[in-house]
This record gives C-alpha cells, structure tokens and sequence, in this order.
C-alpha cells in the first residue's frame, strides 16, 4: 500500500542556496592551518563532519543537560540537546535563507566545552580557576575545536573555518578577547557574529525551554496547573485541550510543547527576516557591522518567552531537588581540582606530561589550566568514578 504523498514544497520557501546575507563559502575568512579546499562537500560541511567525529562530541552523550546522567534514561543529555539545537537551527536557517550547513555545525558544537554536572560543574571549576584566569564554557568549546581534540597529525584542534569558530564563541570579556585573536575582534569593536551564528544561539534557547519543560514535567519537579499560568504554555495548552479533550495527560502537554516550539519559531522567522529586510544589509560584512542583531524574537514574543524562562529558573532549576544535585556536583569537580593541582600523577601519562610541560611554561596558573582541560572533558559519571576513587566517599 502506498503512503500519503509529502505535499510540493510550500510556495515561496528560499533554496538551499544562502541569500545575499547569509554565509557563503567564497567570502570564508578561512582556516588557521591551510588546507586544500573540500570542494565535494563544501568547508561547512566539513567543519559539522569534524565536530561529529571528535571525542568531545561523543562525551556529550552522558553529560549533564539538567539532571545528571545516571538520574533516568529518558532525560536530556548535552548530545540530544545539541542535537535538538542543530534540528531548531538548520529548519529556521533554510526559512531565512541562510547556510544550513554553517548553522548546524556551530549548533553541534556550542556546547562542546561544558564541564560534567552542567552549570554547577562549570561554576565550581570557574571558581577553583579564580587566581588562573577563570573557567568559561564557551571559551572551552573554543579551546577545544582549536586545540585539545588532537586527531589530524598536521595540526593539533579541528581547525575548523572562522565562521564556525565566530558562532562558536557567543560571548567573551573584553580582557580575554585581547588574547584571542581574529575570531574575538568583535568583543573589542562591538560587531555582530553572522546570521548563523546569531541563529544557532536562539535556536539554543528555543531548544532548551521547549525540552526542560518535558523534562521538568517528567521529573514532577513542575506541574501543568502552574505551568498553565505561564501565558506561552496556558494559550497552547488550552488549544489542545478544546481539540482533543479526550487526550491522555502526557500527549496533551507533548503537543502543547511541539507547538510551543513551532510558535516560537516560526515567530523568530518572521520578525528576524522583517529586521534583515528593514535593515537592508546584502552581504556577511553588513550583518557584522550592523549595529545591532537582526536574529530576533518579535517584542511580544519576547516577553512571552521571557515569562516562560522566569517560571523555569524559579520553579525548576532553582528546585530543591537540582539545588542538592548541584552542591554534589560542584563537591566533586572542587575536591577533583584540589586533587589534581596538588599532585598530578593522579593524572594519566599524558596530562602529566602536559602539566610538567605547562609548569616549565606558565608556572602554576600553565598546569592549572591542564588540570581544568582534563576535569572539563570528563564525562558525569566519569567525574563521579574518579572521585570515588581518590576519596573513597560516596557522592550521588
Ligand atoms: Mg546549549
């Protein structure tokens, strides 16, 4: 029996061919390392293929979203949410106009320098970082695509295009911007990152407010009375419940957050091309200069979607139950610190190695950094195990 034919494309919808303004390959500021070009698959391509084969990648798969790993299967990882972010970012991208490609690497890869245990993992190692120059996630994804995955034998990192490494790095002080080079110009002259790269960090935002939602939902640290409070969720929760009032509990609330996420969409969408429109820019270099980001939510949207992240921040990731998984989190990345920095045999051969070679180099604050590289790549459960193992006390 033969399926219902898809529907023809709808009328209107751009080819795959970026706009004017998005990123186009012949206008790339290139890579750090020459190569020859990647003519079959284009260098966008190229970068999201390196992304997906490093090690960083994969261990995103048992590294804390919101609930650390062990806590249920069904959870979000950091892997299914970049791979939720790279959905979000290549639909809206391809509506725009804009390089699916370059979108969807820079959205696997916007989250490759998270430490395990999420936030807290990264506040307790920024924390223990203090007198070395701190511990920054996005400056970690950075650092990682640029240095530490070491997989090609001509160059250490991944040595991916600027425009990947531009998306990359959302945010950066102005202090570390100094050292960074080309890619964190912008911090200094306060200009814009490409299209894709304002898009890939929405999309970020569009991904993890629809799927904390489920997964709060799931955990029964929130519930859908209150959540119907919230406008976004009420409005949509509604609809479907006067559409199919007969639904179970669980499939009304997935519809609700489907179209949520749509809505949201589909408005960013809208008033993002508005803004471009109005803006009239026609080239990558007109988007950088412009002085504001044109990749937007739509005011009221805006507030919408603000309530609903308000709501979350109090109700969930300030819950008591992912308060206590936090404080056991930071325990475990601070104890692992002080272990390591204090003797860095604790370390396999090969951070030894670097750390003896950073000390020669940076003095302390050089073998600090090596020992944050290493706790930033550890997986949850690895962090966990190794803390076991030096301490002989049950965290978790
Ligand atoms: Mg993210």
């Amino acid at each position: 029996m033969r399926g219902i034919p898809a529907s023809d494309p709808a009328p209107g919808v751009p080819s795959a061919r970026p706009a004017p303004y998005g990123a186009h390959e012949s206008d790339s500021l290139g890579r750090i390392h020459g190569e020859a070009p990647a003519s079959h698959r284009g260098e966008y391509r190229r970068d999201r293929e390196r992304i997906i084969h490093s090690t960083a990648f994969r261990r995103l798969e048992y590294k804390t979203q919101l609930f650390v790993n062990h806590e249920g299967d069904l959870y979000r990882t950091r892997l299914t949410h970049s791979i939720e972010v790279a959905q979000v970012a290549r639909s809206t991208a391809y509506r725009l106009g804009l390089n699916e490609p370059l979108c969807e690497a820079i959205a696997l890869a916007h989250d490759l320098g998270h430490t395990p245990f999420g936030h807290a993992g990264q506040d307790a190692l920024n924390r223990c970082m203090q007198s070395h120059g701190g511990f920054e996630h996005n400056l970690q994804s950075l650092r990682v695509v640029d240095r530490l995955e070491l997989k090609y034998p001509q160059f250490p990192g991944l040595n991916l295009t600027f425009e990947t490494r531009e998306g990359i790095l959302k945010h950066c002080s102005k202090k570390n911007a100094r050292t960074l080079g080309p890619v964190a110009q912008r911090f200094l002259e306060r200009t814009q990152p490409s299209l894709e790269a304002q898009l890939a960090n929405i999309a970020d935002e569009i991904a993890y407010t629809s799927h904390d939602i489920d997964d709060g939902l799931r955990a029964d640290l929130i519930t859908v009375p209150r959540l119907r409070e919230v406008e976004l969720f009420g409005q949509h929760f509604d609809a479907v419940e006067r559409e199919f009032p007969q639904l179970r509990a669980r499939r009304k609330t997935y519809e609700t957050i489907r179209r949520i996420r749509k809505r949201l969409a589909a408005d960013l969408i809208e008033a993002s091309q508005a803004a471009i429109d109005d803006a009239g820019v026609d080239s990558i270099d007109a988007v950088r200069a412009h002085p504001e980001p044109l990749v937007r939510f739509s005011e009221s949207m805006r507030e919408k979607n603000q309530a609903l992240k308000n709501f979350l921040r109090e109700h969930l990731y300030r819950h008591e139950r992912v308060h206590r998984m936090n404080r056991e989190a930071a325990k475990v990345v601070a104890d692992l610190y002080g272990a390591f920095f204090e003797a860095d045999h604790r370390m396999p051969d090969e951070y030894q190695g670097m750390a003896r070679e950073a000390a020669d180099r940076d003095g302390d604050s050089g073998r600090a950094r090596v020992v944050s590289d290493y706790i930033a790549g550890m997986t949850d459960r690895y962090a966990i195990s190794e803390h076991r193992r030096i301490f002989n006390e049950k965290i978790f």
